[in-house]
């Protein structure tokens, strides 16, 4: 397959503007994309701190949008997954459809929703259990549902959720939220949001669909049933990086590090968006992102010759 002078790996809002900023700067390009163009921010109905479109903008949209800008400056793209980085003088990027060969590399791969990992989350998986509250709150109008987590996911889901169901458990394994004050002042502020604290899922139950949860609490060590028809995990997430973390310097949370240009620990190699050490998980961050690793990347280029 084909030697490029950028190969840039995902197609969340890092990767396309990498794509975008490679292509437009005049450089062999090519970007990798193993599912649908946007990454996470297609599940968004409205993002609302995304300047520039001041009564928001559907995420799937902002997704298509920014893919068509990219292409229109003709960045290549190919569907394939990427397994595994060989470094070296020029570097090896092994895919589900065939090796590539690229002088850098801007690994844009982003992140996964983290898992409760316990039983019946699989098994209830689009049958009530939910990562997503945007996409599927909808089903749940007039029924009682949970949230799991503590952080700003949490939070505005169980605000989103509130619109719809008829109550929102929100189970935190603390007693303090970590989500931001504007976001726990709106929670408390819903008569639909109760929160229970130091508790923590145990296992998700149902027939057909869920219909309840094992909840323990952490402190008295009580288990109760919680009757619930749907339950939404936002617990964070987990970055993609399992084909680059033996070739690259990962933390322990699997995050990819960087110094100020986005360079990773291998020459040649940048990280930018979700995927690396440190990053505010934004829209706005990530394409930034994608700037700064892709003219660290030309800029590498430009020294190499
Ligand atoms: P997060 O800030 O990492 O919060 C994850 C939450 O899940 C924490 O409360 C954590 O508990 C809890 N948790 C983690 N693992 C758990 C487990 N195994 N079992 C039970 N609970 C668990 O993730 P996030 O809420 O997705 O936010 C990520 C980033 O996106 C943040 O920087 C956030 O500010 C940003 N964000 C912003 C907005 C906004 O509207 N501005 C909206 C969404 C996200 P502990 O608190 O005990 O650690």
């Amino acid at each position: 397959m084909g030697m490029y002078d950028i190969v840039v790996i995902g197609g969340g809002p890092a990767g396309l503007t990498a794509g975008l900023y490679a292509s437009r700067g005049g450089s062999r390009s090519l970007l990798v994309e193993r599912g649908a163009f946007g990454g996470q921010m297609i599940n968004a109905r409205a993002v609302e701190n995304y300047p520039g479109f001041p009564n928001g903008i559907a995420g799937i949209e902002l997704g298509s949008l920014m893919q068509e800008q990219a292409s229109r400056h003709g960045l290549q793209t190919l569907f394939a997954e990427v397994t595994q980085l060989v470094p070296g003088p020029r570097h090896g990027i092994v895919t589900t459809d065939g090796t590539l060969e690229a002088r850098t590399i801007v690994i844009a791969a982003g992140s996964q929703y983290r898992q409760l990992n316990v039983p019946g989350e699989v098994q209830f998986t689009g049958r009530g259990v939910s990562y997503c509250a945007a996409c599927d709150g909808f089903f749940f109008r007039d029924q009682d549902v949970a949230v799991v987590g503590g952080g700003d996911t949490a939070v505005s889901d169980a605000l989103e959720l509130s619109q719809y169901a008829s109550k929102v458990y929100l189970i935190h394994r603390r007693d303090q939220l970590r989500a931001g004050q504007v976001l726990v002042q709106r929670a408390a502020a819903e008569p639909k949001i109760e929160v229970i604290w130091n508790s923590v899922v145990e296992e998700v139950e149902g027939e057909q669909m869920v219909n309840a949860l094992k909840v323990r609490n952490v402190r008295s060590d009580k288990v109760h049933a919680l009757k619930v028809a749907g339950v939404f995990v936002a617990i964070g997430v987990v970055p993609n990086s399992q084909p680059f973390a033996g070739v690259l310097e990962t933390d322990d949370a699997g995050s990819i590090v960087v110094d100020q240009e986005l360079a990773t620990s291998v020459p040649g190699i940048f990280a930018a968006g979700d995927i690396r050490q440190k990053s505010p998980r934004q829209i706005a961050s990530a394409v930034g992102d994608g700037v700064t690793a892709t003219m660290s990347a030309l800029r590498y280029l430009q020294m190499q010759t």
